[in-house]
């Protein structure tokens, strides 16, 4: 994922960090200065901060290492300052597993919780008392005058059920949603199952709207509206999945299409995306051999429009990020495939790698389209 940088592989499993992670520090040392807190401030709580980063890794590696145990492989572990992300190949189909998979994350960290709290009881290292202060603030002043050890211990503890209970929440895309999805599609078809998930998530989402807004939760206000949409994306996806299940790329390729030759001017493609008729090209090599080079994007074209630049060779400015599909390929993973990587047309080759056609997003979203109108 770009702006990630590799930080660490543990079980096959690469661990991303979003470099927007590091705006978390500057943002303590922001409050270390401002606040005149000195350094003992900064340091506590960066630590603070590293050691909850290594909580919601564990987390993570709860579900993935959970889905491999159904035969679903995980592609990396992403963490940005608002959580973590395990990027499942898929997610297990099966609604017993779905559950188990949703479930290990916030288990990982009831299970920190309660290792900490053990120790806690024999060796008396946390501070159970400042549980009693009346807000978060005056707690953290309480830890900040006691030991560096405590403090840790007991932020940590607290952070963990805090984790635990928030992911718990049954409302997409947190753990909870998903558990209750899952059980939902016990007895009801995953589409509805997850239909009714959707709107308890908004129900929710809402309802915590309402009470941060009028409470001047401003944050807590805008992360209920994050909710809200990546609830209704969740139940898109499903339904597209159930419209997308038997079909296949062969059903959807378009033998007829622009070909854009290696030697060809800019201009011939953005002619063609002038007209509004296609937007993303393939680049073969020549009138003889159908060879595929590379792919121009929209985006691209258009810019190359404004600055003028139509009279150009494509064989500058061809993207060489595609690959080749074949006709039997189930059109929900290539609808999953086109999404995570980003790609907008590929072309489609049979077993001797001859060109057959192109299939694009547009092509995709207009079948869609049309299957959800006659609504099968
Ligand atoms: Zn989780």
């Amino acid at each position: 994922m770009s702006g990630s940088m590799k930080v660490a592989k543990m079980f096959g499993i690469p661990v991303f960090v979003h470099w927007s992670f590091l705006l978390l520090f500057f943002w303590i040392a922001y409050l270390t200065i401002s606040m005149g807190l000195g350094l003992k401030f900064f340091f506590w709580y960066s630590a603070l901060f590293l050691a909850i980063f290594i909580c919601v890794v564990f987390h993570e590696f709860g579900h993935a290492l959970t889905a491999r145990r159904y035969g679903v492989q995980t592609r990396d572990i992403i963490l940005s300052p608002i959580g973590g992300i395990a990027r499942l190949e898929k997610l297990p189909e099966k609604p017993i597993q779905e559950f188990l998979v949703a479930l290990a994350g916030p288990l990982v960290n009831i299970g920190i919780f309660l290792v900490l709290l053990s120790i806690q009881l024999v060796f008396g290292v946390g501070d159970m008392q400042v549980w009693t202060e009346p807000d978060f603030k005056s707690m953290m002043n309480v830890l900040l005058r006691g030991s560096f050890v405590t403090f840790m211990f007991t932020t940590l503890l607290g952070l963990n059920l805090g984790l635990a209970v928030f992911n718990l929440i049954p409302a997409f895309p947190m753990d909870g949603g998903r558990i209750l999805r899952s059980l939902l599609a016990i007895p009801l078809k995953r589409v509805r199952a997850t239909q009714v998930a959707v709107f308890i998530a908004q129900i929710i989402a809402g309802l915590i709207f309402i009470w941060a807004i009028s409470n001047g939760e401003i944050i807590l206000g805008l992360i209920t509206v994050f909710v809200f949409f990546a609830a209704r994306q969740e139940n898109r996806i499903v339904r597209f999945d159930a419209l997308l299940e038997n079909k296949y790329v062969r059903d959807l390729v378009q033998p007829s299409f622009t070909r854009i030759y290696k030697f060809d001017m800019v201009q011939e493609a953005t002619s063609r995306l002038k007209m509004g008729i296609e937007r993303n090209f393939l680049v073969l090599e020549s009138s003889e051999e159908d060879t595929v080079l590379g792919v121009l994007h929209e985006p691209y074209l258009v810019e190359a429009i404004k600055k003028n630049e139509e009279f150009t060779p494509v064989a500058n400015s061809l993207s060489q990020r595609f690959e080749t599909v074949r006709p039997e390929m189930n059109l929900k993973d290539l609808f999953h495939l086109m999404r995570k990587e980003g790609y907008t047309i590929l072309p489609v080759v049979d077993d001797q790698n001859q060109l057959l056609g192109k299939v694009d997003m547009q092509g995709l979203n207009n079948f869609l389209t049309t299957q959800q109108k006659l609504g099968s």
